[in-house]
C-alpha cells in the first residue's frame, strides 16, 4: 500500500432521519443521565477540587475503561468477534466497557452492527449526514423504534442474546447498577487516597471529591465524546485509504484520542480485522493491546487485515459496481 487515494466523500451529501426515528419522540432516561453529566460538569474546575493534576487521571482513566472496554469488548471482541479470549477476560473487559456507560452491550453491538449494514444511509442509525450533531450525540436522545424491538437484536445479535451474562446486563438495568457500583468504588478509593494525603479532613473532603469528579463524572464525559467522534469526525474529516459505499474518514485526531479507533475507514474496509491501523504509522494502542495478549495466550484466532479488491484504489468501476452491501459485522 504504497499510494495515498483521493477518494474523498461527498460533503454535501444529506440524509433524513433514520425511518425508526422519524417520529423524533425523546428518549429520557439517555437525555437525562447524559444531560446531568454534563451539567454537574463545572464541579470539577471549582477553586478546591480542581487540580490541573487531576486531567492526567484521563489517560488511564481512557485507556482501561474506554480502550480495554468500549474498543476492545464492546467493538473489537463483541461486535466484531476480531479475536478470542478466555471466556473470565471477555467477561471482565465487557464490565469494564459497561463502566463506561454507553448502554448494555448487546444495545451497543446491535447499534453498531446496524450501522455497518447502513453506513451512511438512511438507516444509518448515527449517520453525521443527517446533522454533524445527530451522528455525534443527538442520536442518543431520540427513540429509535427499530431498537425497542426484540426482533431487532435476535436479527443483529443472536450470538449474545445466546449468553445468559449478556442478557442479565440487558435486563432490568443492570448495566446500570454495575455502573453505580463501580463508581461507589471508585469514591471509596478517592476519599481513601485523600484520607491518607491530605493534613485535614476537610482536606481530604476536597482532595476525594476532585479525585472522584475527574476518575469516574469527566473521565465518562470524556470517554464518551471520543466514542461520539469516531461516530461523527471519523465519518467527516480526515482520509481514506479505501473506497469504500459509506463516507467512513480516518481521522488521526480521533485516533490519537481514542488509541486507535478514529482509523475508521480503514475499519468499514476490513471490519472484521482486529488492526484498525493499517500503515506503519496509523498507531492502534487497542491492536498493540491485543498482540500483548497473544504473547501472553490470552487472546487468539486474531482476524488479519483483508480488505475486498473492489476498496483498493485502484479497482476498476466494474469491480465497484458489483460490490455487495457490507452484511452485518459477524458475517
Ligand atoms: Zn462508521
Ligand atoms: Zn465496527
Amino acid at each position: 500500500m504504497s499510494s495515498v487515494p483521493h477518494a474523498k466523500p461527498n460533503m454535501s451529501h444529506h440524509l433524513e432521519l433514520p425511518p425508526a426515528a422519524a417520529k423524533k419522540r425523546i428518549f429520557w432516561p439517555y437525555l437525562l443521565v447524559i444531560g446531568g453529566f454534563h451539567l454537574l460538569l463545572p464541579l470539577a474546575f471549582l477553586p478546591g477540587l480542581f487540580n490541573p493534576w487531576y486531567i492526567l487521571l484521563l489517560i488511564p482513566g481512557n485507556y482501561i475503561f474506554g480502550s480495554l472496554g468500549i474498543n476492545l469488548a464492546y467493538h473489537r471482541i463483541l461486535t466484531h468477534r476480531s479475536l478470542e479470549t478466555p471466556r473470565w477476560l471477555e467477561r471482565l473487559l465487557t464490565i469494564l466497557g459497561v463502566c463506561s456507560l454507553q448502554g448494555s452491550p448487546l444495545r451497543w453491538v446491535t447499534t453498531h452492527r446496524i450501522h455497518h449494514q447502513y453506513s451512511d444511509e438512511q438507516e444509518d442509525p448515527h449517520s453525521p449526514f443527517v446533522t454533524f450533531l445527530w451522528g455525534h450525540m443527538n442520536w442518543l436522545f431520540i427513540i429509535n423504534d427499530q431498537m425497542e424491538r426484540l426482533s431487532t437484536y435476535e436479527r443483529y445479535a443472536p450470538d449474545l442474546l445466546e449468553d445468559p451474562f449478556q442478557r442479565w446486563l440487558h435486563r432490568r438495568y443492570n448495566w446500570l447498577w454495575v455502573y453505580i457500583v463501580h463508581a461507589v468504588l471508585l469514591a471509596g478509593l478517592a476519599y481513601l487516597v485523600g484520607y491518607f494525603v491530605a493534613d485535614s479532613l476537610w482536606d481530604a473532603y476536597l482532595i476525594g471529591t476532585g479525585l472522584f469528579l475527574w476518575g469516574v463524572l469527566v473521565r465518562t464525559i470524556y470517554v464518551w465524546h471520543i466514542t461520539w467522534f469516531v461516530n461523527s469526525a471519523s465519518h467527516y474529516f480526515g482520509y481514506r485509504n479505501y473506497n469504500t459505499q459509506d463516507h467512513s474518514t480516518n481521522c488521526w485526531w480521533v485516533a490519537l484520542l481514542t488509541n486507535g479507533e478514529g482509523w475508521h475507514n480503514n475499519h468499514h474496509a476490513a471490519p472484521r480485522a482486529a488492526a484498525h491501523g493499517h500503515r506503519w504509522w496509523e498507531i492502534d494502542l487497542t491492536y498493540t493491546t491485543i498482540v500483548v495478549m497473544t504473547w501472553l495466550g490470552l487472546a487468539w484466532k486474531v482476524v488479519p487485515i483483508k480488505v475486498p479488491k473492489s476498496f483498493l484504489p485502484n479497482a476498476a468501476p466494474e469491480e465497484l459496481a458489483e460490490e455487495p452491501h457490507e452484511q452485518p459485522a459477524t458475517s
